[in-house]
C-alpha cells in the first residue's frame, strides 16, 4: 500500500433516484385495454419500480457494510464487506490482522503491515470455513476492491460487486469487469 491515498471526487449523486412516482401505475390500472391478464399484469409494474426496490436494498446492505467497517482496528482506513446470496447475508468481513495476531494494522511509521487481510479477503475466507458457498453472490464493500482481492472475488464465483468509495487505482475493478462481474459504484454520500 502506498501512502497519501486519495479518493476521487464523488460525482454520481443523481444516479440512483430514491423513489419513483406511482402515479403512472394508477393511470395504467384505470385504463381499459384488451390485452390478456398476464400481459396486463406485466404492464402494471413499471420496470423502474423493481429497479428502485433493488437499489434500496443495495443501499441498505452497503450501509451495513459501512457500519461493519467500524469493527476494524486499522487506523489508516476502515473497510467493511458483506456477501449476500439469495437475499441472505452469508458472510462478513473487515480489514484486520489474521487470527492470533495483535489487533494492530500499522507499524510505527503508519505503514500497513503486509499481513493485514482486506475486508473482502476476510469475508471470502470466512465462507471457506462455513458450510456455505459464494457462487453467484453479491459482494457489498465500502471501498473499490484492490487487484489482489479482485482475484479472490473472481475465484469465489461472486457475480456482482457494489462499492461506495472510489479508489484512484482502478485495476481491481477493471479486472472484475474483464471477468464478466458486474461492478457498481454507489457513492457513500448517496446511501
Ligand atoms: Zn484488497
Amino acid at each position: 500500500m502506498k501512502t497519501n491515498l486519495k479518493f476521487s471526487e464523488y460525482s454520481e449523486y443523481s444516479e440512483y433516484p430514491e423513489y419513483s412516482s406511482t402515479q403512472s401505475t394508477r393511470n395504467t390500472r384505470n385504463t381499459r385495454n384488451t390485452q390478456s391478464p398476464q400481459t396486463t399484469q406485466k404492464t402494471l409494474i413499471p420496470s423502474n419500480m423493481t429497479h428502485t426496490k433493488n437499489t434500496m436494498l443495495d443501499r441498505r446492505y452497503l450501509r451495513m457494510a459501512t457500519i461493519w467497517s467500524e469493527n476494524s482496528y486499522c487506523q489508516r482506513r476502515q473497510v467493511g464487506a458483506l456477501i449476500v446470496k439469495d437475499k441472505m447475508i452469508i458472510s462478513d468481513g473487515y480489514n484486520g490482522t489474521p487470527s492470533g495476531f495483535p489487533n494492530v494494522c500499522e507499524d510505527d511509521n503508519n505503514v500497513t503491515h503486509p499481513y493485514v487481510l482486506h475486508a473482502e479477503a476476510n469475508a471470502i475466507t470466512k465462507i471457506a470455513r462455513s458450510g456455505n458457498n459464494s457462487d453467484g453472490a453479491t459482494l457489498y464493500v465500502t471501498d473499490s476492491p484492490c487487484i489482489e482481492c479482485a482475484k479472490l472475488i473472481i475465484q469465489a464465483g461472486i457475480k456482482r460487486v457494489v462499492y461506495s468509495r472510489e479508489y484512484r487505482l482502478t485495476d481491481g475493478a477493471d479486472l472484475l469487469r474483464r471477468a464478466g462481474i458486474t461492478v457498481e459504484h454507489m457513492p457513500l454520500d448517496n446511501i
